[in-house]
C-alpha cells in the first residue's frame, strides 16, 4: 500500500523513504528532517505509519517527544493503558521507559520525532507488540 495522496499531503513534512527493519510490524516511512550530527546534536524524523503498523517495544536512554501531526494512533508505555493520539498530540517519554508507538488500526498516522539527550546512547529495540497488547 502507498501513503494515500490526501494523507500525504495533510503530513507537510516529507515522508522519505520506506522503513526497511524488522522493528516495525508492517509498512512504516522515515523522513529524516534534521540528520543526527555534532553541530545539533539533536536528530528529528517524521514517522509515518500504515492503518495498524506501530514499532516494538522499546527504550530511548535520552528519552523521546514525539509532535503527533495527522491521523489517530497510539502511545503505551509498559504497564500503563495506551494513550489515544490525535494530531496536535505532544507526547514526552522519559529517559529508559518502555513503551511502543504507531497507528490506529483503522488510520493512518504520522508524528515527528526528537531524539533528546542522545549523548546517552541510541535506541534499545525489543520484542514486538502482540494483537492482545494492541488495543481494539
Ligand atoms: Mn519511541
Amino acid at each position: 500500500m502507498t501513503i494515500p495522496q490526501q494523507f500525504e499531503e495533510r503530513i507537510i513534512f516529507p515522508v522519505g523513504e520506506k522503513i526497511e527493519n524488522e522493528y516495525f510490524r508492517g509498512p512504516a516511512w522515515l523522513g529524516v528532517l534534521v540528520a543526527p550530527d555534532s553541530a545539533w546534536n539533536c536528530p528529528i524524523f517524521n514517522v509515518t505509519f500504515e492503518p495498524g503498523v506501530r514499532n516494538n517495544w522499546h527504550r530511548h536512554p535520552g528519552g523521546q517527544i514525539l509532535l503527533v501531526t495527522a491521523g489517530t494512533g497510539y502511545y503505551q508505555e509498559e504497564g500503563k493503558t495506551a494513550r489515544l493520539l490525535n494530531k496536535g498530540d505532544v507526547v514526552q517519554i522519559p529517559p529508559d521507559v518502555r513503551h511502543w508507538h504507531g497507528a490506529a488500526a483503522d488510520s493512518w498516522f504520522s508524528h515527528i520525532a526528537i531524539s533528546t539527550n542522545v549523548q546517552q546512547g541510541d535506541v534499545e529495540w525489543m520484542e514486538p507488540v502482540t494483537d492482545e497488547e494492541y488495543p481494539e
